[in-house]
């Protein structure tokens, strides 16, 4: 029997819902309960994949090919396990399955309405995943800030599910904020008093109240806090602010929240916490022996929510290795020939990053120019694949215009041109290249060694590719393809045999980077790296 639990976020948005939900889920995962996670997005885009990096950060990509909210990538990182497209689902897919249906006539004769239609659309996803009974618990983070008028079908489906669900099988957690006053010196409880207020007026009552916090809360002001949300005191639990997301497991362990979780469900018969890896990584990102500093070119380097997966596996590969990872963010647009050396001259490492657009192409060309001609270690994801196959065209085939189709489409060189499904295709919303590929490593190949094995499976998201018409040059000037999707040929990899790390994916590796299995090509590039500024500084003398 599944048990569900709801996590809503109060007062103001950015509070970090999805890393209390993933530190919950991994508490409860480590004590032996099978747990999955699942995101409710209220806006009204069927899928974030149409949304900007600006707009709501990264987009996460499934292994079934979904494109869904940042927050599905710290489940999967925190849990190590594969979420899907069921994990998230947002106002936009609900109203469109219930209109496809209206359409085909399923409710032929009735008005089609917000309750109970949509509602319970909204409540039969939510019990989706939990009805494969392969779940022993089932995390709900609901998106946005109660209060919202977007959100009010979510919590009313939550109502209901309460309503007609025994009370130990689902519970709602609310986290909110207890801002600090400064002034005043004290913390103010008020915030959490209305947002509790403004959710029991909706008829839902959350049984625990997780506390975003600067400062500790003392046990006055959890009894208040409890008093006024009409919570037990151990209810009421405490999210300081943490020096590294991964840190926010332990602190809701000392807090108690999985045992009240637990006590709540009327679940017994738990182990205690296995947290031995965990805790393992933790101290490796806490006491590195080394450092190098990795230089990330990119266009939307002002968000670091826009490149969020590749950061984090920057940590799980700097834990690994014992090193701490520093990252210098390289605005693409503002790199020239003549300022390159200045802007990377530091650098032990240079990943170049994904994009979409010609804005920032060439610093991010010159960038790895800089790379290949220096022998700085380089790592080109997806863009930055093209962007390295592109530099290597213009400037050793000598195709002075060599370019992607999607900046140039009169280029005489398109060396990266619209794969041909693609070529028909017109409508945006999820029709890229996108999921799990496999891929065929060449043997003896930088990736080879890397991966430790001749098939691999990575993730995508694209639309143009490497062009296979130019391949036999590349490869006889030196830039091979060291991995390939052995069904179409499509180039996956590119490598340069001269050059002690030089490789381009044209996959997102960052995608199936967690604590637990940090994805090999960050791991070796920080290796890379390190060797590279151990070389520089015994250089130097
Ligand atoms: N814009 C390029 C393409 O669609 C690269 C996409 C990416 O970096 N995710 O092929």
């Amino acid at each position: 029997m599944t048990k569900y639990i709801f996590v809503t976020g109060g007062v103001t948005s950015s509070l970090g819902k999805g890393i209390i939900a993933a530190s919950l889920a991994k508490l409860l995962q480590s004590r032996g309960l099978k747990v999955t996670i699942q995101k409710f997005d209220p806006y009204i885009n069927v899928d974030p994949g149409t949304l900007n990096p600006y707009e709501h950060g990264e987009c996460f990509v499934t292994e079934d090919g979904a494109e869904t909210d940042l927050d599905l990538g710290h489940y999967e990182r925190f849990l190590n396990i594969f979420t899907s497209q069921a994990n998230n689902v947002t106002t936009g897919r609900i109203y469109q399955t219930v209109i496809n249906q209206e359409r085909e006539g399923a409710y032929l004769g009735k008005t089609v309405q917000v309750i109970p239609h949509i509602t319970d659309e909204i409540k039969r996803r939510m019990l989706l995943i939990g009805d494969t009974g392969k779940y022993d618990i089932v995390i709900t983070e609901i998106g946005g800030t109660v209060g919202d008028i977007e959100s009010l079908p979510f919590v009313e489906a939550v109502r209901q599910l309460q309503w007609e669900m025994e009370e130990e099988d689902c519970l709602v957690i609310h986290l909110t904020l207890i801002p600090y006053l400064k002034a005043a010196k004290e913390l103010k409880t008020k915030p959490t008093q209305h947002s509790v207020k403004l959710m029991s007026e909706n008829g839902v009552h959350p049984d625990i109240i997780v506390c975003r916090t600067e400062r500790s809360l003392n046990q006055e002001l959890r009894k208040k806090i409890a008093l006024f949300c009409n919570v037990k005191t151990e209810a009421v639990i405490e999210a300081m602010d943490a020096s590294s997301i991964y840190e926010v497991p332990l602190k809701m362990l000392n807090e108690g929240l999985d045992v009240i979780v637990l006590k709540k469900l009327k679940i017994n018969g738990y182990s205690a916490p296995e947290l031995g890896k965990w805790k393992e990584f933790l101290d490796k990102l806490k006491y590195p022996s080394g450092k190098v500093t990795i230089g990330l070119i990119g266009k939307y380097i002002e968000l670091q929510d826009a490149y969020k997966s590749i950061l984090e596996s920057f940590v799980h590969a700097g834990a690994i290795n014992e090193c701490k990872v520093q990252i210098v963010n390289v605005h693409s647009e503002f790199i020239t020939e003549e300022n390159v050396a200045e802007k990377l001259g530091n650098l032990d490492g240079l990943l170049v990053a994904p994009g979409f657009g010609k804005r920032g192409v060439e610093g991010k060309i010159f960038a790895v120019q800089y790379a290949r001609e220096k022998k700085l270690p380089f790592f080109g994801i997806c863009l930055g694949m093209q962007m390295a196959a592109i530099e290597f065209a213009r400037n050793i085939l000598n195709l002075k215009d060599a370019h992607s189709t999607e900046m140039d489409e009169n280029t005489s060189n398109p060396v990266i041109d619209l794969m041909e499904e693609q070529k028909s295709v017109t409508t945006k919303g999820g029709t890229m290249r996108l999921g799990s590929y496999p891929c065929e490593l060449k043997s003896g190949t930088l990736a080879n060694e890397i991966y430790g094995q001749s098939l691999i499976s990575e993730r995508h998201r694209h639309r143009w590719e490497f062009n296979n018409a130019y391949l036999d040059r590349f490869e006889k000037a030196g830039m091979i393809a060291s991995g390939k999707n052995p069904a179409t040929g499509l180039v996956e990899i590119i490598e340069l045999k001269d050059h002690p790390f030089f490789i381009g994916v044209q996959y997102h590796p960052e995608l199936k980077s967690t604590v637990e299995n940090p994805q090999p090509i960050f791991v070796d590039f920080i290796k890379a790296a390190r060797l590279f500024s151990q070389t520089k500084a015994s250089e130097k003398g």
